[in-house]
């Protein structure tokens, strides 16, 4: 199983990242997709883990591979059915993340009403920094995201502009799926996602978390 650091020191085990598609308006406009009054969620598996800084693996065979940085969640303690409240008090900390997705397969599989398990839970699909620390983020509703490729910026944004809150969602996914210390969230996406190829130079910042680099492979 693979594992997620805080602070390159304690290390935790994810059981499964939990994540959120059309939190940002824009970016449901450049999907040309419709907001939905409950949050519309996906899975992905504990494979899909990968160091952020290492060479990042991007699949050749199966058509687009979108970038979506992502602010990520790491939930402290089990939870199950928690209100916002004690959603909020579960957090453990934040870290930059990538929802990598196969873009042409998901989209087949929207047209044919199928599930996206392939299209976002892929291996290496969640390219993920190191945490920080809650106590690190006075306002996580509040951050700067910032994705460049090859040095020029393709997504730019703020996670004040996400449509459900933090811990609303997580009090949301917790009503059907139990929450296990070091599981994580993925919050959504700004506008601008856009495709990778190998050779391309990432550079990832989430205000108060860092900046991270990798080269696609
Ligand atoms: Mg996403």
């Amino acid at each position: 199983m693979k594992e997620i650091f805080f602070n390159n020191e304690l290390k935790l085990v994810p059981s499964k990242i939990i994540c959120v598609g059309r939190n940002y308006a824009k970016h449901i406009e450049e999907m040309k997709s419709t907001p939905t009054k409950d949050p519309v969620l996906f899975l992905k598996p504990n494979s899909a883990i990968h160091p952020f800084e290492k060479p990042l693996p991007v699949p050749a065979a199966f058509g687009s591979v979108h970038h979506e940085i992502e602010l990520a969640v790491c939930i402290s303690k089990t939870c199950s059915s928690v209100s916002a409240e004690e959603a909020a008090a579960s957090i453990a900390g934040y870290a930059v993340a990538l929802d990598l997705t196969l873009r042409d397969m998901q989209s087949d599989a929207k047209k044919d009403g199928l599930p996206w398990a392939v299209a976002k839970g892929f291996d290496n699909a969640c390219p993920i920094s190191p945490f920080v620390e809650t106590a690190a983020v006075k306002d996580a509703d509040n951050l700067e995201l910032l994705l460049k490729v090859n040095g020029r910026i393709r997504q730019q944004g703020s996670t004040r502009h996400m449509l459900f809150k933090i811990p609303q969602l997580i009090a949301y996914a917790s009503t059907f799926f139990t929450f296990e210390r070091g599981d994580i969230f993925l919050t959504g996406t700004p506008a601008g996602v856009g495709p990778l190829q190998a050779g391309d130079e990432i550079e990832a910042s989430i205000e108060s978390i860092g900046t991270f680099r990798t080269t696609c492979i």
